[in-house]
């Protein structure tokens, strides 16, 4: 900063302590609103670039819920290989009112949509496993209302139900019990029930609030109940979601056609319509077609609609973000600012792993040169040389960079900061795996940490340092690293 202002580093931390701000060192890490008004007292006009203002974010959520119109629910099957989930969808997708009209040719986009006698609509997605399904709620997005968890009758409670089970509890998405295969001889529907219920299913049967709806995706038994008690579930959810403003919604699909680039996309907010701008991840679009899975084109996709989407630069990845842009120039700078950002990481990862290697060597040739080798305790990767694993998440990349720089010059011939990761932006689940599998401790700085991921950490017993000041940081990780140290004697 004090370059930028062109002051002598002295004087202007001098400055600083009149101004107000105090243990300013050359170190110091300040918030670009900061920085900013530090750059106003020398007579600068600055502009913050947050970063917010080139890329595009999704609008803020809704005051009033209550308010907005209804939207078909996002129904997800899941269950055990072989327990008819494909079957249950085929049965599903045959008796779509869009199938009906093109005279039953459809064609896979990774969802569709089943029109009730009632005029209601329920939405399947029927990506692959659960591939879709993770990858979504990793990027922190609960795209399904509801999951339709399938256990054959023959067969009953499996690994995999479990999982899907598990899945769709941490997810807080409610669910509908599928038991399939009733057609058959040896279907054993009570005992079922009376597993599910062991392994903490309520199910209605119990006295629980789970429905169990007994199905069979070769006779057809049982399946309008099942839509049915779908939309009943989806009524006391009572999911709704505005059709008009920026449009939101999830890539769940990409793959290259005979007509070009196709993503199938789930309109989660607002409605899309020929001819809008859109983002998803590094790419954009300006739609040239929508159009359902009956390769029927489309005026407009509102809430819930799942839709193929053609005119895209690039091939967008399944279980990123799509955000409507106002207009071209804006998709363009938000692009550009999402590729400047994934490069900054990638070389700042590339810069902190140099200089780690550069300190494994100077630690090395110092541990040559004869000293007592000190310790043997702890992890160690050069001889008698302990190692702390940090994993660094900062606000914005020059942060990231700046953080790793600091951590990795704390190190000294006994014990030696390792990072392991670094990336911009708030601490996620995968972060908390990461710390919990490599004995990791996070040194988040200047981001605010999700109550969810807080609790996580604490289950996982994964150490966060959390900071806004960087010599703090610095007096924690110096902590952390003498802790690893054997006692003095
Ligand atoms: P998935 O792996 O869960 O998708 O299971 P599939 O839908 O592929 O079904 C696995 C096998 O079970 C196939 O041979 C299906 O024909 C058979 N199957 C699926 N549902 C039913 C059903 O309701 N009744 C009977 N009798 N067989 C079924």
């Amino acid at each position: 900063l004090s370059r930028a202002l062109k002051q002598h580093v002295g004087p202007f931390l001098q400055d600083m302590e009149e101004m107000g701000f105090e243990n300013v060192t050359s170190d110091t890490i300040f918030t670009g609103e900061t920085a900013a008004l530090i750059a106003m007292e020398y007579g600068f006009e600055p502009t913050v670039d947050t970063g917010s203002q080139r890329d595009l974010r999704p609008r803020p959520p809704p005051e009033d819920p209550s308010v907005l119109p209804s939207r078909p629910p996002v129904v997800t099957i899941m269950g055990h290989v072989d327990h008819g989930k494909t079957t249950l969808l085929d049965w599903l997708r045959k008796s779509s009112v869009a199938a009906q009209e093109h005279g039953g040719i459809t064609q896979h986009i990774g969802a569709f949509v089943v029109k009730m006698s009632s005029g209601k609509s329920i939405t399947f997605l029927d990506t692959p496993g659960h591939a879709a399904f993770l990858s979504m709620r990793q990027r922190g997005a609960n795209v399904t209302d509801i999951v339709v968890l399938v256990v054959a009758a023959d067969d009953s409670v499996k690994p995999q139900t479990l999982e899907a089970l598990k899945h769709a509890t941490s997810a807080k998405v409610p669910i509908i019990v599928a038991i399939t295969k009733v057609d058959k001889e040896d279907a054993r529907i009570e005992q079922v029930k009376a597993d599910l219920s062991r392994h903490g299913v309520e199910i209605e049967d119990y006295g629980g609030d789970v429905q169990v709806v007994c199905v069979s995706g070769k006779t057809g038994q049982g399946m309008e109940d099942l839509e049915e008690n779908i939309v009943t579930l989806s009524e006391i959810l009572d999911v709704r979601a505005e059709d008009d403003g920026m449009a939101e919604g999830w890539v769940l699909e990409s793959s290259i056609k005979p007509q070009g680039k196709a993503a199938t996309i789930l309109v989660k907010r607002g409605t899309l319509r020929p001819g809008d701008l859109i983002v998803a991840g590094k790419t954009w679009a300006k739609i040239r077609v929508l159009r359902n899975e009956a390769g029927l084109e489309l005026d407009s996709a509102p809430p819930g609609t799942p839709v193929e989407i053609l005119g895209w630069r690039e091939l967008p990845t399944a279980g990123e973000q799509v955000i409507q842009s106002p207009d071209e120039a804006k998709a363009k700078t938000a692009v550009e600012y999402r590729m400047e950002m994934a490069e900054r990481e990638q070389s700042s990862i590339q810069l902190a792993e140099q200089e780690q290697r550069q300190r494994e060597k100077a630690a090395a040739d110092a541990a040559a040169e004869g000293e007592s080798g000190p310790t043997t305790a702890g992890e160690s990767t050069e001889p008698g040389v302990l190692t702390q694993n940090f994993i660094v998440k900062a606000d914005v990349v020059g942060s990231v960079e700046a953080v790793c720089g600091t951590i990795l010059e704390l190190g000294s011939h006994e014990v030696r900061p390792k990072i392991l990761r670094s990336s911009a932006g708030q601490i996620t689940e995968s972060d908390i795996d990461h710390a919990a599998t490599s004995n990791s401790i996070i040194v988040n700085f200047n981001c605010t940490i999700p109550p969810h991921i807080k609790q996580r950490a604490e289950e996982a017993k994964v150490k966060i340092l959390d900071h806004k000041v960087i010599y703090h940081v610095v007096d924690d990780v110096k902590a952390a690293l003498s802790d690893i140290l054997p006692m003095n004697v």
